[in-house]
């Protein structure tokens, strides 16, 4: 195996599966697993969590459902992205919740379950100010009257998205949560059973208890980390995932040598400086050139010159390590850590960027299962 890999921590994420079970109260949760369930591996986590009794799961796109299934996943899973026409059968097929965002989505699903002989599973979707999909708030009776008259679909819930729950101020994240409550009226004012409600992503689940309702959708937070540093540390969970690779190559460069591509950084002094065998064509972002640290021997040491598609070069100065030490670019080492957020803002971006940018050629090891 390649001395670059990712460790995910069996144990870590079922304490965190449990944390957030104990803080979503009566909601039942739905782990959500896709972008191969944030850098950590789809089938692994999805078994996992199976096992620890998620009730449901998460993932965006119909290949990823596929994916789930035919490694035997059984518990029910919802697709969250926009389905293709042309997709529906292999939803019916593999036994997989389709979101219908609009009424003209939900009359091709119950067409198509109808031509296939089979009832379709169908979450809602309403937005409520997320301006990406989903049928707006303002229209959304159209969409639930349409949905009482469709004979092959069962609608076993019904769903909204936050876009601004990860915020300081909350109020955007309140009034979204309003209209959505508006729109359940339907059902109340019909003397309906109202199917499983759902808007919390990781951040409302901390932040926001009241939009709990009758199932989280933790993402981030799973995986033990936060979505923003304005989000509230409610619950105690801890990263899953250790990022680690090995010093491959040591050498003593001349004071003023420049370092890597385009010698954007060069010693003062004679310096010793390790070739880590990992780089931006792994997911270690090049943007952390000359910015990030990485921990060997539990320091903190410079990323120096320029990241390269397979290596990286960093700066031990005048301590010393050795060819196979453990360099760890994410995550603990001894009493130091890297966090996702720490490396999201040195390039520029979020945590989640940094965790579902690590490559699929870094081989993924579970420990503590
Ligand atoms: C990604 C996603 C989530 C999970 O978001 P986190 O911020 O990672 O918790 C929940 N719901 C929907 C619709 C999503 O797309």
């Amino acid at each position: 195996m390649r001395p670059t890999h990712v460790e995910v921590r069996l144990d870590v994420l079922a304490a965190n599966f449990s944390a957030i079970r104990e803080a979503a109260g009566s909601a039942r949760v739905m782990p959500i697993l896709k972008a191969n369930a944030y850098g950590h591996g789809l089938l692994p986590v999805a078994q996992h969590m199976e096992r620890l009794g998620a009730d449901e799961l998460g993932v965006a796109f119909l290949e990823e459902g596929i994916q789930l299934r035919r490694a035997g996943i059984h518990t029910p899973v919802l697709v969250l992205g926009s389905i293709a026409g042309e997709q529906i059968p292999l939803f019916l097929q593999h036994d997989l919740t389709l979101t219908a965002p609009s009424v003209e989505k939900l009359r091709l699903i119950d067409e198509a379950a109808a031509a296939a002989g089979r009832r379709a599973r169908v979450h809602l979707k309403i937005d409520t100010g997320m301006e990406r999909l989903g049928q707006h708030w303002y229209t959304a009776d159209q969409l639930l009257e349409a949905s009482l008259k469709c004979r092959q679909v069962e609608i076993a819930g019904i769903y909204s998205h936050f876009a601004n729950a990860d915020a300081a101020d909350l109020s955007d994240a309140r009034r979204q949560l309003e209209r959505f409550q508006e729109v359940l009226t339907f059902y109340e004012k019909r003397s309906l059973p109202t199917p499983t409600r759902h808007m919390a992503n990781s951040a409302a689940l901390a932040g926001l208890p009241e939009s709990h309702l009758d199932l989280v959708r933790p993402g981030i937070l799973l995986y033990g980390v936060y979505p923003s540093p304005e989000c509230p540390r409610r619950i105690a969970v801890r990263p899953a995932l250790t990022w680690k690779s090995k010093v491959a190559y040591f050498k003593v460069v001349r004071a003023g040598s420049g370092v890597s591509y385009g010698s954007t950084w060069a010693p003062q002094r004679d310096s010793r400086l390790v070739t880590v065998p990992v780089g931006y064509g792994d997911g270690y972002f090049r943007a952390l050139s000359n910015h990030s640290q990485v921990l060997i021997r539990g320091q903190r040491h410079p990323v120096v010159g320029r990241i390269c598609m397979d290596q990286t070069l960093v700066n031990l100065d005048q301590a010393t390590a050795y060819n196979g030490d453990e360099v760890v670019l994410l995550g603990t080492q001894d009493d130091e850590a890297i966090s996702a957020q720490e490396l999201a803002d040195l390039a520029g971006t979020i945590p989640y960027e940094i965790l579902t940018n690590i490559n699929t050629r870094v081989p993924r090891v579970y420990r503590g299962g």
